[in-house]
Parts: C-alpha cells; sequence; structure tokens
C-alpha cells in the first residue's frame, strides 16, 4: 500500500512541479502530491508533510502532522508558521548544501582579499596602480556560527590557509579554528577580524546582532560577508560605518526584504556587493534523497529525524 505525503509549498509552478519529479523519483512506494490535489481524508490521515515556505493556513488543513520536512536549512518563516501547532520542524541538513555554502565563502573571501572591488573601481577609472597584496595566513577571517554551514567554511578557509577564528553559542572547540562563545567571546573575536562571515539562524537572540557598537568594535578596514538572513545585521549601522571608511567593504547576500526593492540605496552603493541570495542553493537532487531517508526512515523505523529546538530556535 502506497503512503501519501502531502507537498505544501509557496512555489512557483514550475518550481513545484519539477520539486514533485525530484521527490517522487526518490520515493517509490510513496504518494507525493501537492496538498491542493489532497482529498479531506487524506489530508485527515497525514502524519508528516514535506514543505516549503508553507502558509500556516494550509498545514492547519493538515490536523494530524507530527511533523514537517522543510527543504530549506532556514527555519524561521517556518517556526513563526507552526507557532500554534506541537509540531516538529526537521530543516534540511544536506552536505552538499555545506560544500556549496563553503565554495561562496572561500569565493567572497577571496575576492575581498585579493581586493577585487577596489581594482574593479581602478578599471573604471582607468587607474594602473599596483596595491601589496597581504598572504592569507595574515588574513583573519571570523565566522559567526559554527554550525553545518559555519563548520564547513571554516575547514575550507583553513585548507586554503587563512587564519580562522569561529563563534558558536555553545562551549565546544572546532579543530584548526579558534573558537569563541557567549557575549565576551563574541567581543573578542569582532576585534580581531579582517574579514567577518554571517552563518548564523536568524532568532531572537541574533536579530540585529551585527549593530553599530558591534561593528565599531571591528578593525578599522574590516570588511563583512552575510550568507545568512538580512536583519542580522542593522543595514543603517553598516552603511553608515562603510560610509566612515570604518568598514571597507560588505558582500550581501541576504536582506531584510527579498527581492532587494529597486529603491534601495543599496543597489549603488560602492562598498556594497550585492548577490541575490544565491550563496547556497538547495540541490534537488541531493536534498531529494536526504528527505527520502529521513521518511524512509520514520515510516519503516517509527525513527524521528532530529529536529529543530523551538526555544532556541534553530
Ligand atoms: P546550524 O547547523 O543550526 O548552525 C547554527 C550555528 O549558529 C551553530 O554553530 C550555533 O551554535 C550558532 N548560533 C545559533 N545561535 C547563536 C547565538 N545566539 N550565539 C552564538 N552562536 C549561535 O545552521 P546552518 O545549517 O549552519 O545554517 C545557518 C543559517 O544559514 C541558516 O539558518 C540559514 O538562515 C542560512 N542559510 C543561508 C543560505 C543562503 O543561500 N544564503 C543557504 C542556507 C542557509 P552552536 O554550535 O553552539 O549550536
Amino acid at each position: 500500500m502506497s503512503r501519501l505525503i502531502p507537498f505544501v509549498a509557496q512555489l512557483s509552478g514550475p518550481e513545484t512541479t519539477e520539486w514533485l519529479i525530484a521527490l517522487r523519483a526518490v520515493l517509490p512506494g510513496y504518494e507525493v502530491v501537492a496538498l491542493a490535489d489532497c482529498s479531506p481524508q487524506q489530508c485527515a490521515a497525514a502524519q508528516m508533510a514535506i514543505v516549503a515556505n508553507p502558509h500556516a493556513a494550509d498545514l492547519d488543513k493538515l490536523p494530524h502532522l507530527q511533523w514537517v520536512q522543510s527543504l530549506w536549512a532556514g527555519v524561521e518563516q517556518l517556526l513563526l508558521a507552526t507557532q500554534h501547532r506541537d509540531v516538529a520542524i526537521v530543516r534540511m541538513s544536506d552536505p552538499q548544501l555545506a560544500k556549496t555554502m563553503a565554495e561562496a565563502v572561500l569565493a567572497w573571501t577571496l575576492y575581498l582579499h585579493r581586493d577585487m572591488p577596489r581594482y574593479r573601481r581602478q578599471q573604471s577609472l582607468r587607474v594602473w596602480q599596483q596595491h601589496p597584496i597581504k598572504l592569507p595566513a595574515e588574513q583573519t577571517v571570523g565566522i559567526l556560527g559554527l554550525g553545518n554551514l559555519g563548520r564547513m567554511a571554516a575547514k575550507k578557509l583553513c585548507a586554503h590557509g587563512f587564519t580562522v577564528l569561529g563563534w558558536r553559542r555553545s562551549a565546544a572547540e572546532l579543530e584548526g579554528v579558534e573558537t569563541f562563545w557567549g557575549a565576551a567571546g563574541f567581543t573578542a573575536m569582532l576585534q580581531r577580524v579582517d574579514i567577518l562571515i554571517c552563518l548564523l539562524p536568524l532568532t531572537e537572540k541574533t536579530r540585529g546582532l551585527l549593530d553599530e557598537d558591534a561593528l565599531a568594535r571591528m578593525p578599522k578596514g574590516a570588511a563583512l560577508i552575510n550568507f545568512a538572513r538580512g536583519p542580522i545585521v542593522d543595514v543603517s549601522a553598516l552603511v553608515s560605518a562603510l560610509n566612515r571608511n570604518h568598514l571597507s567593504h560588505a558582500v550581501l547576500d541576504v536582506f531584510d526584504e527579498e527581492p532587494l526593492p529597486q529603491t534601495s540605496l543599496l543597489w549603488s552603493h560602492q562598498s556594497i556587493t550585492i548577490l541575490p541570495h544565491v550563496s547556497a542553493p538547495t540541490n534537488q537532487q541531493t536534498a531529494a534523497r536526504i528527505v527520502a531517508d529521513n521518511i524512509n526512515r520514520f515510516f519503516t523505523e517509527g525513527e524521528m529525524p532530529l529536529s529543530v529546538d523551538r526555544v532556541l530556535g534553530y
């Protein structure tokens, strides 16, 4: 007998079709069905669902859900959509996603390390001027968040020879990385970084973390890469730090509002590089296999995958 798994998403039609094809290919023996095509009886019977940015009202059509499998790594919206329910959230935890993010971290760290924004500006002015370069070991890169993504990124940066520092919530070491934790550790690390990379989840504790005070603690000339979530950085404090030349450059992949509005002044700021949330897209094939493994373990062994801590928010 095949088991029905609702797919609850706010995606474009083509995206939904692509995901359904990828998921059905790795879940033979199950019927993965868009919520709109599920009958009331099928909705009532569903124990779990695969979700991508679901509306709370859509999830409420599935009254007996025990858990949801998200296709994304970030869960701040899903926590809100399920705040009134006792539903476990399983987020996307895919080694391929971490590799893709680590590649982006290396690429944009090198962009800053090799002064590419400055040479781009010089080119636009037809200026031929060479600047001294630092060795990677002389460049201190600090990573905020040493989770699935931060750990892989740290490893990649260490392999390239950068001096890597990392900050996390819990007091746990990471080989090859000088590790900091807590409020005191946050300040101590910020004071040492040439390049700061944000890979934190958006939670009550991290919203607005990189504010005026935090940015002021970074050394003059340091740069910021935000690949996590927009609201972790106070953008007006960042622009002010860039305008005062306290910080040299920011690479931003994530914003308070996405797509970044056409009217945003960030688009034309010469010390900001804008990316359209592309640092680590979910890979459909590898992600679908992770989802299938989690679902198979649940239905054959009764084992629920590791879920998000609602109090910590990640
Ligand atoms: P994760 O495995 O849950 O790791 C989170 C890390 O942040 C952990 O090291 C955790 O510390 C640390 N942390 C959380 N709250 C903290 C606090 N208050 N103070 C200090 N450290 C704190 O998450 P992940 O899989 O690495 O993903 C991180 C985020 O990246 C996601 O939440 C998502 O928003 C974002 N993301 C962005 C993209 C993109 O394309 N731009 C793609 C995927 C994900 P402990 O180690 O002590 O628990």
